[in-house]
């Protein structure tokens, strides 16, 4: 827990959410300003500032947190199989347009991707 960190208070529960999934390590809540139908953001709820704090002993809950975004997307909308999908997002950094200093993985669908767009 990170005292002045938004998204350590959304874990803790201080400032609300719509949350959508919680266990001992994890939150997951939808993302006050969707850029898609489905748009969640999942986070550790240990203060780790971006990818770029990530170490190689980090690797068992990182593993765990990448597990979750399939059942995640399914379970709040995303098309399962290969027809369907999603996006992780993992912005990083000011020249990763990171603007939320807690890592977060951006769980993006029910749309086609931009780069498919017809
Ligand atoms: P960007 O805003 O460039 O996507 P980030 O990757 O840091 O930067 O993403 C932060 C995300 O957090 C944004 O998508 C934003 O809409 C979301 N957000 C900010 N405040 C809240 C909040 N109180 N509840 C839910 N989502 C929030």
């Amino acid at each position: 827990m990170s005292e002045n960190c938004l998204f350590c208070k959304i874990a803790k529960g201080t400032i609300p959410s719509k949350k959508v999934y919680e266990d001992e390590d994890f939150f997951a809540f939808h993302d006050i300003n969707p850029a898609a139908p489905v748009h969640l953001l999942l986070i550790p709820k240990r203060h780790i500032v971006s990818m770029h704090d990530v170490q190689a002993d980090d690797a068992p809950w990182l593993g765990k947190m990448m597990a979750l975004a399939p059942r995640l997307a399914a379970e709040n909308g995303c098309r399962p199989g290969a027809e369907g999908g999603f996006r992780v997002v993992v912005n990083t950094g000011s020249d990763g347009g990171q603007e939320i200093a807690h890592l977060h993985f951006h769980i993006i669908g029910g749309e086609r991707p931009w780069h498919k767009r017809a």
